[in-house]
């Protein structure tokens, strides 16, 4: 119930998102579908403090993650070429996006995509719809620990672990990021 409120309140503040996708942890057994709505304050020149914005993606509810707009024209760049779906979600590899050996360990690239962050964000989601509103208080704390061996890791680690990301939903990108697309070239 909480979710569904506080999701209905940022879409009515922050209008359509850039795009929707389909997401869930590895343990649910349906999809949902969550919002992924962009600001330049999250962008990677942002003005805007690091951590609490710039550069960041952050879950706010079960329906709604915020990211920059650089970042999400990196998602929907690495969808085009390279699609996920409910049936072949991307995952984080080796369940840590900061932990390079261990993901060289596993085969996979020492950097993160940007379609695996956004999979761990799927994975805080699943945390928002147990903790319902005490995620905020929790979330924010240990968020800024990132992941790690320690037990105020925990919450960091698990969405990595857990977090699968199904792609985006079709027809769902907006014009702006469309235009964005179409006019830079690589
Ligand atoms: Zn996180």
């Amino acid at each position: 119930m909480f979710n569904r409120l506080a999701t209905t309140i940022f879409h009515s503040l922050g209008g359509p998102p850039c795009f929707q996708i389909h997401g869930k942890a590895r343990g649910e057994t349906q999809w949902r579908v969550v919002g992924v709505y962009a600001t330049h304050r999250r962008d990677a020149d942002s003005r805007w403090p690091r951590n609490l914005f710039r550069g960041t993606c952050i879950t706010w509810t079960a329906g709604v993650i915020s990211v920059g707009w650089d970042f999400a024209e990196c998602v929907l760049r690495e969808q085009m070429s390279e699609p996920a779906s409910r049936d072949r979600p991307v995952e984080v590899a080796a369940g840590r996006i900061r932990d390079r050996l261990r993901r060289a360990d596993a085969g996979a690239s020492p950097f993160a995509s940007c379609s695996e962050v956004l999979a761990h964000e799927c994975g805080h989601t699943w945390q928002m719809l147990r903790l319902g509103v005490f995620y905020w208080p929790i979330g924010g704390a240990f968020t800024l620990f990132r992941e790690g061996p320690h037990w105020w890791n925990r919450f960091e680690n698990q969405a990595s672990e857990i977090g699968q990301f199904g792609g985006i939903v079709n027809g769902s990108v907006c014009s702006d990021l469309m235009l964005r697309i179409g006019t830079k070239k690589d």
